[in-house]
């Protein structure tokens, strides 16, 4: 389970991007909605560890967030906004290395781990193709299997869907659908439909404040 509390940020340029978030986030997919501009990016950021807060505080599983960054990034999987490690090497040959930065040291147990990754997010037949040739949906896919290296209990997806067609859309709900409801999932979105289609919880994110919460069959009739 994921609880932040009182948490804001100002930027320096006097933007308060974060304004008092309170926000408990159970196992399984939660959707967080919002226009552009409404904080999400700064948000997931921040869970992320990549950015701190002025004031808050984020738990996970027991791990005290912003005091042990290094707990929980050994079980955060992120897949940001601005994804863009396309490089002219192969799908695989990229996963690798990235799973050697995550401490996979074993070559045949790194083989296994980057195939099967491949294989769920039905990249494996494009595997020894360049990243950077890749379509946005095949793009977006990559991202999850690299977000998925060392199988984390919290797992940070930010605006995957924009820019992609209704079809590789489609193809990309059915791969979080797959990720089952064991992990704690956050979808960030503009996109109704995706939280409709995908999230049993949801917020609504809109200048810097959750102004909704609870279930989208609910929240989405009400906007
Ligand atoms: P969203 O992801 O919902 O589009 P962001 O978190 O990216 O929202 O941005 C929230 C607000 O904070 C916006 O007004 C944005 O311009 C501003 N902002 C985001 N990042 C920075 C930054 N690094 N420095 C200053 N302002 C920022
Ligand atoms: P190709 O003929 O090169 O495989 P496709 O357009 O058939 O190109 O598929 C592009 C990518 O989408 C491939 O990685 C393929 O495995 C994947 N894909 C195809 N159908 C589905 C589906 N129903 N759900 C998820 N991924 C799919």
């Amino acid at each position: 389970m994921l609880t932040i509390t009182g948490l804001s940020k100002t930027y320096a340029n006097g933007v308060k991007a974060l304004n008092d978030i309170n926000l408990t986030v159970q196992k399984g997919m939660f959707g967080l909605l919002g226009p552009n501009g409404a904080g999400k990016s700064s948000l997931m950021r921040t869970i992320a560890t990549l950015q701190q807060p002025d004031t808050g505080s984020i738990q996970f599983n027991g791990i005290d967030v912003l005091n042990d960054p290094q707990a929980l990034r050994k079980t955060l999987g992120y897949l940001p906004q601005d994804f863009n490690v396309y490089p002219r090497v192969s799908a695989a040959d990229l996963l690798d290395h990235l799973a050697v930065l995550k401490g996979f040291a074993n070559k045949k147990q790194r083989k296994e781990l980057v195939d099967g990754l491949l294989a769920h997010t039905n990249l494996y037949q494009h595997k020894d193709k360049a990243v950077s040739g890749f379509s946005g949906g095949m793009r977006q896919r990559f991202g999850i299997a690299q977000a998925l290296l060392g199988d984390p209990d919290l797992l940070i997806v930010d605006e995957p869907t924009a820019g992609l067609d209704p079809e590789e859309r489609n193809r990309f709900h059915n791969l979080l659908v797959s990720l089952g409801e064991q992990k704690v999932i956050i979808l960030s979105t503009h996109i109704v439909d995706d939280v409709a289609e995908l999230c049993p919880a949801m917020a609504v994110l809109a200048g810097g404040q959750i102004v909704q919460q609870g279930n989208p069959a609910d929240l989405i009739a009400a906007l």
